[in-house]
């Protein structure tokens, strides 16, 4: 429908802007063809990085961790967002390679930091549901942790609660073999999936991060207030802990920490890192602690 008026508009106006309308339109299909085709070869290639953004603990803003971020280096295209390819590598499989690059790439990473003598923090890694769903996921991430010696309680897997509630007697189950591990599990973008609190209860979950939709308007709106508040209050009083994503201001911290909450991520404090930078973030932050 919305194509449609688009489509019919630039008719309206001449010739020359349903050309443009038209070749738009390709190009976005020939970026999601090329995109998908390249795809398969840049696994290969290994022509992927993960970026790095810092975890603060409140009220003291220490960094306690980071969640690890994918970025497909283009050759071409330069630096391309997880939102751009990761469904694509959801929809062909190729998620069960890449998704096992990144756990091995974030287990050496913590490996890396604990040479450079980085005070050891948590790190976490973003799952997919195909990924989730994978029949031997929970030894692979074994494999990569047994042989990176990585500390499996310095290692965090996020999931959403789409992906749980897919096919929950299932998700319980791998969940307790993940914590078996001694690993922890956390859900991402909290409040926007269709969550049961019945079933919050029954997951082996530790980490809860409020998703920035709701942070984005904190202080802004009372019902929305309400809402964080109330989570916050909810996540602390089951034990869990509780993360808001994308703060962008001192406000927003400032609210956060009236209600309780334990940790904050987001621009405010600093943007995705690579690899070195993150590195030397950490050395700043302990040098002026
Ligand atoms: P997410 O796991 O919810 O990650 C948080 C996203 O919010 C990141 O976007 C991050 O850069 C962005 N962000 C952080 N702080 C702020 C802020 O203050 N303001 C705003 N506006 N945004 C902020 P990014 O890196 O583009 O990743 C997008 C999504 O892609 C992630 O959402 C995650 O669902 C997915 N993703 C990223 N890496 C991986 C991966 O290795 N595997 C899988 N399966 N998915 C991944
Ligand atoms: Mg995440
Ligand atoms: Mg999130
Ligand atoms: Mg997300």
């Amino acid at each position: 429908k919305n194509a449609d008026a688009a489509m019919y508009r630039a008719k309206s106006t001449g010739h020359n802007m349903y050309f443009v309308y038209e070749n738009r339109m390709a190009d976005n299909i020939n970026a999601h063809l090329t995109l998908g085709g390249g795809l398969r070869k840049a696994i290969e290639e290994e022509q992927f990085v993960l970026h790095y953004q810092p975890k603060i603990r409140l009220p003291d803003e220490a960094v306690v961790g980071a969640e690890a971020l994918i970025r497909w280096v283009h050759p071409e295209l330069g630096m391309i967002s997880p939102d751009q390819f990761i469904p694509l590598a959801e929809e062909s499989g190729l998620i069960l390679p890449l998704g096992e690059w990144v756990i091995r790439r974030a287990c050496r990473q913590l490996q890396e930091w604990r040479e450079a003598g980085v005070p050891p923090i948590k790190l976490s890694v973003n799952l997919s549901s195909r990924q989730f769903m994978q029949a031997d996921l929970v030894d692979m991430v074994r494999r990569a942790l047994e042989e990176t010696g990585v500390d499996p309680k310095n290692f965090e897997l996020e999931l959403t609660e789409s992906m749980l509630m897919n096919d929950a007697q299932q998700s319980i189950e791998k969940l307790h073999s993940f914590r078996k591990l001694g690993l922890t599990l956390s859900i991402d973008d909290f409040g926007t999936g269709y969550s049961s609190l019945a079933y919050l209860k029954k997951f082996p979950i530790q980490t809860l991060k409020i998703d920035r939709s709701f942070i984005h308007d904190l202080g802004l709106d009372c019902d929305n207030d309400a809402i964080v508040k109330a989570t916050i209050a909810m996540a602390n009083s089951l034990n869990l802990k509780v993360i808001a994503e994308g703060v962008e201001s001192r406000s927003q911290v400032d609210v956060l920490n009236g209600y309780e909450c334990q940790e904050v991520q987001g621009y405010l404090f600093s943007k995705p890192l690579c690899s070195a930078d993150f590195l030397t973030y950490m050395q700043n932050s302990y040098d002026t602690a």
